[in-house]
């Protein structure tokens, strides 16, 4: 099941670091800067601009950068920290070692051996190519797609093995769509994009060229045909969001009845599966479309296709003109970025990518203070005590449905910092002068590793995300959240700072990560992390409406000149912005226990929680990665994510006199109250 997280996945997010900042940055004297506050606007009409804009404006994106911002500046200190681990660890690397660590720093210094990496050029491709030139047959192919989940070569489809979202004791595999070469459909299908697609082909016709495939240009224009037609296939994002419509379990045999296009035998096989008894199919029409799309294009087109899909996939581990094509055109042109990221931070996230958590146990050994675990264990019963109350208190849930739902969050599991038990890297192969093969090991150690666990009792103790990520997540089939270890510091977790501002930090991203169970995909599933329908159809209704009525207020902000908010594809994380803000707010006010609240620089304790919130979504992006982002993000930009729970919660009202006629107002009748 996917997870959903406060930000966008990181390999999205932590795009780039800006090589400035050596210290954690500062937050005024109690925890918020209020230099960056811009006091010429109301807070009514715009409060991420009250609270931000003279930061915001004064904020320069480094040139290596999509975006920048509070999230970004932490992640930087991340990187730097990171950074420092793999610097030590490949000083001492000699041969092939042993221990994890020290394979992350082998792998680091097989990055960092930019003149190897140049004299082989595109020869490490040469194997995976010549398998590809190898095809003959439909099974051949089939093959050669199975084959992707154990290193660089390409699929049509995606898949993973999970928890089963209706038995989340067991283990599924999971199958979706995929096989497009651009971010999303969007990009083929929408208008909005043309300028871009217009640039695609020649970007195809390069990455084949550097390959050494035959008629790049004449194979270009059909790969982008045979893409085309994929985009139509697949289904938007907002559409893979519900649980229920992309849980469709089937036989091997119903799989290979529906979908005759490609001979599934042969690629489960490829991918180290034998023959599955069952399968998950997610994006169903989709993936019979496909298939059949597959069975009819002519094997020269699909051979064309996977080569370009392997060289997209390989990009970052080959030589400089590689990486440079495919940053200028997925980096530069599609996202604004103006220049390259530096060589060692590419290093760190190949590294990460391949044993984050050889990383991640170093990261928490030097860096995470000790008290953390404890104060922030205190934090989330704090979140999970006002969410009782607040359920307890709602007044649209009927009493029965009502019931579980306290039922759900009385079984809710925190997971704080790091992992109970780090993963085993021993049987991975690291070589320090062998960067595209540690880079095709790990991503077939994944891929194994996951391939064990099947038939196996599902182990609760993994995350989906190493300690030295900022960001968090909650999982809805372990019915759990997780806060990794990097995360626990300022903006967010403020150790030094003033109560109301962390509980509108660190306690709105508990609260968020909590509602997540609650939003319009994890209200379905129950306490037992199921997927299974405890609501009554009358709760479910009003439910949707709640939904939709907030919705429009997101499709109705200005974000952006000529593109909008897509409320389907962002309605969990908007839910959970509304409901984590409310909770922070309750939770603070419980924290007072009947004492007034003290007033800092004029700054009352209500204020001081609604500006710790906006302080968090400090951020600037660049246009071109704004408009990529509202297509293929979930979370709603940062403004939005200030602006859109702010307008709904009476004590922001209260707390900033807003008054009718600003631009923010909503009349009480029109505040929508979900959690
Ligand atoms: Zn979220």
């Amino acid at each position: 099941m996917k997870q959903w997280s406060l930000l966008a996945s990181t390999a999205f997010v932590l795009v780039a670091f800006a090589a400035h900042a050596g210290t954690a940055p500062s937050f005024g004297s109690w925890g918020f800067d209020l230099t960056g506050e811009d006091k010429s606007v109301k807070p009514g009409d715009n409060f991420f601009e009250f609270a931000n804009g003279t930061a915001v404006k004064n904020m320069v994106i480094p040139p290596d950068r999509t975006n920048f911002g509070a999230f970004i500046e932490l992640a930087d200190l991340s990187e730097q920290r990171v950074h420092g681990i793999l610097d030590e660890a490949s000083a001492h690397v000699a041969g092939a070692p042993t221990d994890s660590i020290g394979k992350a720093g082998a792998m680091y210094k097989a990055f960092m051996d930019e003149a190897g990496v140049e004299a082989r050029g595109a020869k490490p491709l040469q194997a995976d190519l010549d398998d590809i030139r190898a095809v003959k047959t439909p099974a051949d192919f089939a093959t050669l797609l199975g084959r992707g989940q154990t290193g660089y070569q390409a699929s049509l489809f995606s898949m993973d093995i999970e928890p089963d979202a209706k038995d989340p004791t067991k283990y599924a595999i999971n199958l979706g769509q995929g096989g497009l070469g651009m971010p999303d459909r969007d990009y083929y299908l929408s208008v909005q994009f043309a300028d871009k697609k217009a640039k695609y082909a020649a970007f195809v016709t390069r990455m084949l060229t550097l390959a050494g495939w035959k008629d790049a240009a004449a194979e270009a224009t059909r790969i982008i045909e045979f893409e085309q037609k994929i985009a139509t296939l697949s289904w938007a994002r907002a559409d893979r969001r519900d649980p229920d419509k992309i849980y469709n379990p089937m036989t091997l045999a119903e799989l290979i009845k529906t979908a005759p296009g490609v001979d599934w035998v042969a690629f489960f096989k490829a991918a180290g599966l034998g023959s599955p008894a069952r399968v998950v199919v997610g994006e169903k029409s989709a993936v019979i479309h496909i298939a059949a799309l597959a069975g009819a294009t002519d094997i020269d087109t699909l051979k064309a296709w996977a080569a370009l899909h392997l060289v997209l996939n390989a990009a970052p581990v080959l030589s400089k003109d590689f990486v440079t094509a495919s940053f200028e055109f997925n980096n530069h042109l599609l996202q604004g970025q103006p220049e390259q990221r530096p060589r060692w931070k590419r290093g760190v996230a190949a590294v990460e990518m391949a044993l984050g958590e050889a990383v991640g146990q170093a990261y928490v050994a030097k860096y995470y203070p000790p008290d953390a675990q404890a104060k922030m264990e205190a934090l989330t019963h704090d979140l999970r005590d006002a969410f009782r109350v607040r359920l307890s208190n709602n007044s649209w849930m009927s009493p029965q449905t009502k019931k579980k739902a306290l039922e759900k969050l009385a079984a809710f599991d925190f997971q704080i910092g790091y992992p109970k038990k780090w993963r085993d890297y021993s049987t991975l192969k690291i070589s320090a002068d062998d960067l595209f093969g540690d880079s095709e090991r790990g991503i077939a150690f994944e891929w194994h590793f996951w391939v064990g666990h099947l038939g196996h009792p599902v182990d609760k103790d993994q995350w989906d995300m190493t300690p030295q990520t900022v960001n968090a997540y909650n999982n809805p089939v372990f019915n759990e959240v997780v806060f990794p270890a990097a995360i626990l510091q300022p903006p967010f977790f403020n150790r030094n700072a003033d109560a109301a501002v962390n509980y509108g930090a660190i306690g709105g991203v508990i609260g968020h990560e909590m509602t997540h169970g609650f939003d319009d995909e994890g209200r379905k599933f129950d306490a037992k992390g199921r997927l299974s329908d405890w609501w009554t159809p009358e709760d479910a209704k009003r439910f949707a409406e709640l939904g939709k009525r907030f919705g429009a207020e997101y499709a109705a902000m200005n974000v952006l000149p000529g593109a909008h908010i897509n409320p389907a594809l962002t309605m969990g994380e908007n839910i959970a912005d509304l409901g984590g803000l409310n909770l922070g707010l309750d939770a603070y006010h419980a924290s007072l226990h009947g004492k007034p609240a003290p007033v800092l620089d004029g700054v009352t304790g209500d204020q001081r929680v609604f500006l710790g919130w906006a302080q968090v979504w400090r951020a600037k992006v660049r246009p071109d990665a704004a408009r990529q982002r509202l297509v293929i993000d979930p979370h709603s930009p940062p403004i939005a994510r200030v602006n859109g729970p702010m307008q709904n919660i009476d004590a922001w009202y209260s707390a900033f006199d807003v008054k009718p006629g600003e631009a923010h107002y909503l009349a009480p009748g029109d505040r929508v109250k979900i959690w």
